[in-house]
């Protein structure tokens, strides 16, 4: 007989009740500081220095390793929920959504069978109902929370060209058609799924409209099968106009899919929902929580008005899966491109539930009004020019005189200061600079001082 050997790793010893308090107290000195430090990147070279070895033979012990974490590779990652992080798309998610994150951690769900997940499960559809409710999707409208927008994009345009071909009975393939600000991962989907992406000119505020979509489709040589329309565009926050991408869509009979990963949010605000009009009347849609619902990385929510369109697509079959079969309608598996999945809605659930959907409204709100008084401060300054008034939680600003180099070496300066993460983009083929609001305690005094520092 051959002896067991036990494994010190598992089991809650006396060693992993010690770690448990060096993780507890790391976590809640994290979230109270206010604001955590910005930090920033070290080069490769820096790091591995400053680390050696870390993985040997023995182990270093969990003390050790934690120490690693917090004095070495923390600070060489910038908190992506300073309140001036304004950025790409930062990230402000509710105390309550991340402590739950580490409940959904330890209770070791497996988020893709209603037979192993069915509360966590509920839960998601309650909180998915949530969000279709906020877009008017009817009541057979179900969704899935996937890794992030791009995921969405990816899953809801791969649904869309199954659909497709089962209706012509076809093999062939046809094309996507593309507002003109819509994001990168729409070209990324279209590749992956190997079909051609049909471009369409913009309005004088960068939409994709029903008039110009009824012209490219009337002059395009590709069939298509499915349009992309953006809820809220990444790179200057203005919304699509979805009704009347809606209207062409009917008369055509085409998929229409709104990518609203950044934006989608804002129709938890009762004062922006107006803008999304036309959004009931889309195939699917994409909203990153992630982003501006408060939840951790990572956490995207694709919903579809004909959930049956996508389980036809995706469902995967084999043997080791039958058993499966009789709660195969609530089995998020078939929804997704993946099979193990974290229940990674639960921390929206929570926080949504113990909060309330008003407290949203409100902090949502909140980024939407920072980006109006953010226009206003630029407006009033010399040194500055507001490029277009904001529709969401963007705003795009010259800094007048400067050049793209300029710009850049500006926000490297304010980055490696710990003043803030502000970068330049591009926009019209010009170099300009961008706010994007999210996070509630980002104040007026974070915009001004970032402000002064740009005369
Ligand atoms: C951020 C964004 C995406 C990509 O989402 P990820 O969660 O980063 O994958 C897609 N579309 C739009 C409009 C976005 O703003």
């Amino acid at each position: 007989m051959t002896a067991m050997h036990t494994s010190s790793m598992h089991g809650f010893h006396a060693d992993n009740e010690r770690l448990a308090r060096l993780i507890f107290d790391y976590v809640v000195d994290r979230l109270r500081q206010a604001p955590p430090p910005l930090d920033g990147p070290r080069p490769l070279e820096d790091l591995a220095a400053a680390t050696g070895t870390m993985i040997t033979e023995q182990g270093i012990g969990p003390a050790a390793a934690l120490a690693l974490f917090n004095d070495v590779l923390a600070p060489a990652c910038i908190s992506s929920d300073h309140p001036r992080y304004l950025a790409f798309v930062p990230t402000a998610p509710t105390e309550a959504a991340t402590f739950f994150d580490l409940v959904v951690s330890a209770a070791n769900i497996y988020g893709d069978w209603w037979l192993e997940g069915a509360g966590a499960i509920y839960a998601e559809m309650q909180t998915l109902r949530w969000i279709a409710d906020l877009a008017g999707f009817p009541a057979g409208a179900e969704g899935v929370f996937l890794s992030g927008g791009t995921a969405g994009n990816l899953t809801a345009l791969t649904v869309a060209r199954q659909t497709w071909r089962r209706r012509h009975d076809t093999t062939r393939t046809a094309a996507v058609v593309a507002g003109p600000s819509s994001h990168s991962s729409v070209q990324l989907a279209a590749m992956v799924i190997d079909v051609p992406l049909v471009a369409v000119p913009p309005d004088a505020r960068g939409r994709l409209t029903g008039e110009h979509l009824r012209e490219v489709l009337d002059h395009t040589e590709h069939e298509v099968f499915a349009v992309v329309a953006t809820g809220g565009a990444t790179n200057t926050g203005v919304v699509d106009d979805l009704a009347g991408v809606a209207e062409v869509c009917a008369e055509r009979g085409l998929w229409m899919h709104v990518d609203c990963a950044y934006g989608g949010a804002a129709m938890a605000s009762s004062r922006a929902r107006p803008l999304f009009a036309g959004i009931e009347r889309a195939d699917s849609f994409v909203v990153d929580p992630h982003k501006w619902l408060f939840a951790p990385f990572d956490c995207a929510a694709l919903l579809y008005r004909e959930p049956g369109l996508a389980r036809a697509a995706l469902a995967q079959h084999a043997g080791y899966l039958e058993t499966l079969n009789p709660t195969a309608s609530l089995n998020p598996s078939d929804l997704g491109i993946h099979m193990t999945r974290r229940v990674r809605g639960l921390p929206l659930w929570f926080s949504l539930t113990a909060h309330g959907s008003a407290a949203y409204d409100a902090a949502v709100t909140r980024g939407i009004e920072l980006a109006a008084a953010a226009a206003r401060r630029v407006e009033a300054t010399d040194h500055l020019e507001l490029v277009m008034e904001p529709e969401l939680s963007v705003v795009l600003f010259r800094r007048r005189g400067w050049d793209a180099g300029q710009y850049q070496a500006w926000s490297d300066r304010a980055l490696d200061e710990g003043l803030a993460l502000v970068v330049p983009t591009v926009y019209a083929g010009e170099t300009m600079f961008r706010f994007c609001f999210v996070n509630p305690t980002t104040t007026v005094d974070d915009i001004d001082a970032i402000i002064l520092a740009m005369r």
